[in-house]
This record gives C-alpha cells, structure tokens and sequence, in this order.
C-alpha cells in the first residue's frame, strides 16, 4: 500500500492507495484550517464520506488522527510500503520523483525561497511524516519537474542573464503532477500528445503539451504568474508593485496583496470562489467583471498557445472549475475565434461524469474535453513505478551533494 501526502500551509490531504497492480484508492482525507480553534475533515472510505470538526494543533497531529481514523475503518496501515510527498517546488535540481534523505530535505529547503508559501509546509510534512513512519520509504514528487523541459528561450525572462546565473531566476512552472496525470491520459485514452491544458482552480495555469512533454506553461518562477486566480493577481505589470512601494505600501503587504487579495477576490470583493460569482454576478458589476477578466485571460493564452505550437489536437479543462462549470467553458471558448471551438450545448452544461468527456460538436475547429484530474494517483503511481533509473539518478544526486 502507498500513502500520498500533500501537505499545504493550513491544510493536509492524503490517499491511501491498494497497489497490487495499478494504484487503487482506498481512502482519502482533506484536513483543513489545521493550527485553527476546529480543523474540518472529509474522509471518503469507499465512497462513504463522512465530515467533522476536531481540534489539531499540527500537521503531525493531523496526519495521527488520520491514521487512527483509517484503522478504525479496518484499513491495515501496517501494509504501508511507501510514501509519496507532493514538493511544490523542486528548482532545477529534481527531474523526477526523489528518494528522500537528508541531503534531499536540504536540497528541498533551499528552494524555499523560491516558494515561501509552499515549500516549508511541504517540508514539514515530510519530517512528520518521516517520524511517524521511519521504517517505509518516503518519495518527493515535485511539481515543477513536469515543466523542465522547457527550452531556455521559453523559461528565461528578459533580465541581465547573470541573475539566471547567480539566482536561478527563470519560468519554472506548477502544477506540473497534474499536467502529466492528463497527458498521460490522453495519450493513452484519446492517442493524442500534442493539447493544451487548462488547469483551472483556485489557483490555475494553462499548458502547452507537445508530444506528451510541457513546452510552455503560464506560472513562472513562483505560482503567481500567468492566469487570473482565486487571490493570486496573475499577470502584472511589475512597475504597479515599485509604485505601491512609493506610496507607502509595505514588502509584506505588497506579498499579501497580489497573492491572497487579488485575483477573483479583489476584482469582485465578493469571493475568490466561483460559485459565489456566479450567484452573484446578476446583481453585482463587480463579480460580473471578475468573471470576464477571469475568462479573457485564459483565452488570451489559449490563443497565444495555440499560435504557436507546431500541432494542436485538443482543448482540456481540468481542476475545481475547469471540471465542474459549464458556463465557465463556454464563456473562455467564445472568447476564441481562432480556434474556432464549438462546444455542444447540452454535454458541456451535464455534470461530468466520465473522467474524460467530450464537450465539443464535430464541426469544433479541435475537439475539446474534459479530464478529471487525480494527483494523488499520480504520485502513488510514479513512486510505485520507479525504476533502476531513478535510483542512478538518486545516486548522482547524492554524490553531487555529499
Ligand atoms: P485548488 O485545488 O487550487 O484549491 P480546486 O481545483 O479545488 O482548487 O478548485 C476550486 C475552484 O473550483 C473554486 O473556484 C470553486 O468555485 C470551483 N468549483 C469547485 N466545484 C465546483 C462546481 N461544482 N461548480 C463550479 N465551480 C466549482
């Protein structure tokens, strides 16, 4: 059995996975407001869910009374091999799933001040994870790693290139797991390799895929590039922050601003969640327009993509939004002229059912689908699946970092 662990700052999820062949899920939790008066739990054990409110002051008191849980419930932990950690991010050092050890725990620290917001949750999972299971073997699964192969003239910024060289600072992208659970989908399901992703969900990004590998993708050195998103600002010009700085705004407050209040939340000063704009939206200008610069966004890169990929073969929406709202969809494919997308009217709007669905007409310029995504069963997948040369790769890794 594996367990996946995804720990974020205030929240943890995990799986549990049979992997007697491909990676079955036997149970999953979402911890959430962890260190708050009453943390929220959502544990689905086949397909029973169940909610409640307890108190934990900790990521490790989280993840023991997740495992009490599991085993109240007949689940033998005992059986657990292996350990998958979700890393947001892995810098250019991880190119694929890492054993952990020391030296990799280190490595992982020092890309924190390339996620300051991620990354030390990440960590702290892991050392607790490490601690209540020291006997199985724990893997880093990073969501950068999809994105390195990128080329240098698409991850580079226009900066003096010394600050490449001194400072690491390029396009690495997120949300790399997911991308790959997809691409891997469709080649598989659909023989298609060559699509653009839209990864859209409280965070959200978008990717170019050619023949199964990111060539582009809209967040960059840190996930707050690129599309409108629940709090995150997206694209900006970085002239409005040097300006801000001038009258008065604080380093903290600017951080604060342009990740946890803008995007859909301060454009509407409403809700960074969807479904709040939505039934807003009729009596309020404000929601109404956070929703259109939502759109027109991912349209804008869309096209962009689209533009300049050597093929295309198919339009996906993925995550929260991306999977569950219909007029959301259809507003980004209306936004499109080129391509031309038509969206059939009745299967884009019926909940999805099928973990790949198709919601275009056969007169849509490219087809377009929706696939559910699933990173846990990505990571219990590639851990599982790793094979003597990721062990090389870990090797090399360790020599270099002795
Ligand atoms: P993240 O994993 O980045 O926290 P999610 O992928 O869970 O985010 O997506 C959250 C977003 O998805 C929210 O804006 C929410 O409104 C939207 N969403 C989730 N479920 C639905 C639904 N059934 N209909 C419309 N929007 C939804």
């Amino acid at each position: 059995m594996v367990l996946v662990l995804n720990a974020g700052s205030s929240s943890l999820k995990c799986s549990i996975f049979d992997t007697s062949n491909m990676p079955q899920r036997r149970a999953s939790f979402l911890v959430e407001r962890i260190g708050q008066e009453h943390a929220h739990v959502e544990s689905t054990i086949a397909d029973k869910v169940e909610h409640e409110d307890i108190h934990v002051a900790s990521h490790g008191v989280a993840l023991q009374w997740v495992i009490k849980k599991a085993v109240s419930k007949g689940i033998d932990i005992h059986k657990i091999q292996h350990i998958g950690h979700r890393v947001v991010h892995g810098g250019e050092y991880f190119l694929q799933p890492t054993r952990v050890n020391k030296a990799v725990i280190e490595q992982i620290r020092a890309c924190i001040p390339l996620a300051p917001l991620h990354n030390p949750a990440n960590v702290q999972g892991i050392m607790t994870a490490m601690e209540l299971f020291s006997q199985v073997e724990h893997t880093a699964v990073f969501d950068t790693s999809f994105h390195q192969s990128l080329s240098p003239e698409r991850y580079l910024y226009a900066l003096p290139i010394a600050l490449y060289h001194q400072h690491k600072i390029r396009k690495y992208g997120f949300h790399g797991t997911s991308y790959k659970y997809i691409s891997e989908r469709c080649k598989k399901v659909l023989k298609l390799s060559d699509i653009i992703v839209c990864h859209l969900g409280n965070g959200a990004s978008i990717c170019a895929i050619e023949n199964g590998a990111s060539v582009d993708t809209s967040m960059g050195f840190t996930p707050l590039q690129g599309l409108v998103m629940g709090t995150r600002s997206g694209d900006i010009d970085p002239s409005i922050l040097f300006y801000l700085l001038e009258h008065g705004y604080t380093q903290e407050q600017l951080v604060q601003l342009v990740n946890k209040k803008s995007g859909l939340k301060g454009l509407s000063e409403i809700s960074n969640d969807m479904r709040d704009l939505h039934k807003a939206r009729a009596q309020s200008t404000k929601a109404d327009m956070a929703i259109r610069v939502f759109c027109r966004r991912v349209a804008q890169y869309i096209g962009a993509y689209y533009a300049t990929m050597s093929r295309c073969q198919a339009l996906v929406f993925t995550a929260g939004i991306g999977e569950n709202d219909g007029p959301i969809r259809d507003e980004i494919c209306s936004l499109l002229h080129v391509p031309s997308l038509r969206l059939d009217p009745t299967s884009n709007v019926q909940k999805i059912k099928q973990d790949i669905q198709l919601i275009s007409t056969n007169t849509s310029h490219i087809p377009v689908y929706v696939v559910k995504t699933d990173e846990e069963f990505q990571i219990a997948k590639e851990i599982t699946g790793m094979s003597g040369a990721d062990t090389k790769e870990q090797d090399t890794f360790e020599a270099k970092h002795k």
